[in-house]
């Protein structure tokens, strides 16, 4: 064990297992008996492509993903996924639907707009980005090209509690931060993609679930690593790949089996976040940022009565051993964020030494 490992509550990239990182330790220089690490293999060798496919097949059991979809270990994090979007499914209608609900699909509202018609379809900016708009506030065009949105709010710690439904228009989302927090019905998805780096593995890969049929309908000046079908055809292996990563995240997804999957995570996150939240909500000096009903099991938004007492918080909790709890500039105040990861433990301490700072301050 490693002794002197502190609680990371950081947003991303966020803490892994310690078992995880113990055992990329164990295989550093010499993986399973290759001579080599992992980090200086070919990608096209026979060592590595094994780590590939054991890491699609695990991929694609946890998160079962059905028949039809093809699964893309790219680069270029969450955020190229805001172009690559439209620039590959723009051409079916010329407009697409977005709802706005948080910082980073702000941005990807703002980047289609280069791209096709964009009708805003719902925007939580009234109440700065404190609560998701229910189904029937939902704006919805039925010739969309698709429906775009965020599942976890990770900067304003709000979640999307329900799948919206959308007809016939494909619904594209990005889980960055609560991917395999739970289970999900993806063939209700016609694209998932999340940045690996909040739950999932290191930063420097982006995992992107399409449902093949939509690929091959790219706009005509989309550059060649931007397009879906590329990637498709060469098993995310045009060019090299995150090897690393790849590596990394087989690792995480053999720990989170032997949690009981995503199922086994999504009994163990509510209760994590209840937690915080009941403490919060029972306390004198803080306030939740999110609204009741809206909020993110993943990213826990709070503050005190003051910028100062928040500054103190902050700093007893850092030499407590609970680091990276600043919240994020939009927001102000303090972000826990316990994504799959966060033990229980460090969960039950930090609600322990909220309860105190109340009672103290
Ligand atoms: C972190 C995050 C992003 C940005 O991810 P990058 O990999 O840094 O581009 C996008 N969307 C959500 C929901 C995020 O949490």
């Amino acid at each position: 064990m490693a002794q002197d490992r502190v609680y990371n509550f950081s947003a991303g990239p966020s803490m892994l297992p310690l078992q995880v990182l113990e055992r990329a330790g164990a295989e550093i220089t010499n993986y399973q008996g290759s001579g080599m690490s992992v980090m200086e293999m070919s990608h096209r060798s026979k060592v590595f492509d094994q780590i590939f496919q054991d890491t699609q097949a695990k991929f694609r059991k946890l998160m079962g993903v059905p028949e039809g979809y093809k699964v893309l270990f790219l680069q270029g994090g969450a955020s190229s996924q805001f172009s690559m979007v439209p620039l590959n499914l723009m051409g079916r209608t010329g407009k697409a639907d977005y709802a706005v609900t948080g910082n980073f699909s702000n941005i990807a509202y703002k980047e289609a707009k280069k791209y096709g018609e964009i009708n805003l379809a719902a925007s939580s900016e009234d109440r700065n980005h404190t609560y998701i708009p229910a189904q029937d506030q939902l704006k919805l065009d039925p010739g969309a090209s698709y429906f775009y949105y965020c599942s976890n709010n990770t900067i304003y710690g709000t979640e999307w509690q329900y799948v919206p439904d959308t007809g016939d228009v494909p619904i594209v989302c990005d889980m960055s931060s609560d991917i395999m927090s739970r289970p999900v019905d993806v063939s209700k998805y016609s694209i998932i993609f999340a940045g690996a780096q909040k739950n999932l593995a290191p930063a420097g890969l982006t995992i992107v679930v399409i449902k093949e049929e939509l690929a091959g309908q790219e706009l005509p000046y989309t550059p060649l690593m931007m397009n879906y079908q590329t990637m498709i055809k060469k098993d995310s292996m045009y060019n090299t790949p995150p090897c690393w990563c790849i590596y990394m995240l087989g690792l995480v997804l053999d720990w989170l089996e032997e949690q009981g999957g995503v199922e086994g995570m999504e009994k163990i996150k509510h209760g994590k976040a209840q937690l915080l939240y009941d403490v919060l909500d029972s306390s004198r000096l803080f306030t939740c940022a999110a609204e009741v009903g809206s909020r993110s099991d993943m990213n826990v938004t709070f503050r005190s009565e003051s910028a100062e007492l928040d500054a103190k918080f902050v700093a007893e909790a850092t030499a407590a051993g609970f680091t990276n709890l600043k919240g994020h500039r939009n927001v102000g105040g303090m972000r826990a964020s316990i994504y799959n990861a966060m033990p229980v433990e460090g969960v039950e301490k930090l609600a322990d030494f909220i309860r105190a700072f109340d009672k103290n301050n």
